[in-house]
């Protein structure tokens, strides 16, 4: 199995309040593992600890072999290789929609301009945005804004993509684009690491499901398993509410 990120013994406290305990799980290429679990189980803090834009308290990242916590790690060099989508977006509003997606290729990959506008254009027809390259983020609707986001991201053609609960902030008729976008992206062999709460859309891409509570993995396995037969009961009160 060709792991791409290994997480091992992660913790992550605020002050006294332990957030994330004892996280252990891996991605593998090609994989898509989705992450579920209620409101402030710790979903979102452990999305940003691989991706570093928190500091883990303790435990380790091993990407490519070597353990990126250590000192001599280049943080910056390291997220080069994730991608990150979040639940709201976070376009740059000054930017038309191929601007947004060549800035990072431009300033952090050091492409040429001519480059990275192919590479964005490549990825906006991906998304179904090719038409909307002049437009500014703010004469988009939710959903074409995400779609943007998603096109930004794999615009730096990253090894993994990390998504942060990235349909939460949609009005409910642009939640299935973004989604069909993902199931199309899953389907392309992407490395993919997803927070949700659409335990449907969970169920038909994921290989492997994690669910978290209170700042552990409480159970992983298959869609099959953690979806039909649920080993702990904590996992079984979860899906019951999310009837
Ligand atoms: P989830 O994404 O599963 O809803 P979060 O990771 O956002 O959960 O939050 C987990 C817990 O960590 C919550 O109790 C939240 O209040 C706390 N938390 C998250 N970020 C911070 C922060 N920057 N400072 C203090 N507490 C935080
Ligand atoms: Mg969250």
């Amino acid at each position: 199995m060709n792991t791409v990120v290994d997480i091992q013994g992660l913790s992550k406290s605020f002050g006294s309040h332990e957030v994330l305990k004892d996280i252990n799980f891996s991605v593998n290429k090609g994989e898509v593992v989705t992450i579920i679990g209620s409101s402030g189980s710790g979903k979102s803090t452990l999305l940003r600890c691989v991706n570093l834009l928190e500091k883990p308290s303790g435990g380790q990242i091993i990407y490519n072999g070597e353990n990126i916590l250590d000192d001599k790690h280049n943080v910056h060099q390291y997220r080069k290789n994730l991608g990150m989508v979040f639940q709201s977006f976070n376009l740059f509003n000054n930017h038309n929609v191929l601007g947004n997606c060549v800035v990072g290729q431009i300033k952090v990959l050091k492409r040429s301009k001519e480059e990275a506008e192919k590479i964005a254009k490549k990825y906006l027809r991906v998304v179904g945005m090719e038409a909307y390259v002049e437009a500014k983020p703010r004469q988009l609707s939710g959903g074409q804004k995400q779609r943007v986001a998603i096109a930004r991201a794999l615009s730096m053609e990253p090894d993994v993509m990390l998504f942060d609960e990235p349909t939460s902030a949609l009005d409910p008729e642009m939640v299935g684009e973004v989604l069909k976008v993902m199931k199309e992206l899953a389907g392309t062999g992407l490395t993919m690491l997803i927070v949700t709460h659409e335990m449907e859309f969970a169920r038909e891409v994921s290989d492997r499901v994690v669910f978290m509570d209170k700042g552990v993995i409480a159970e992983e396995g298959t869609p099959e398993q953690l979806f039909n037969n649920p080993k702990m009961e904590r996992t079984k009160a979860f899906l019951q509410r999310t009837r």
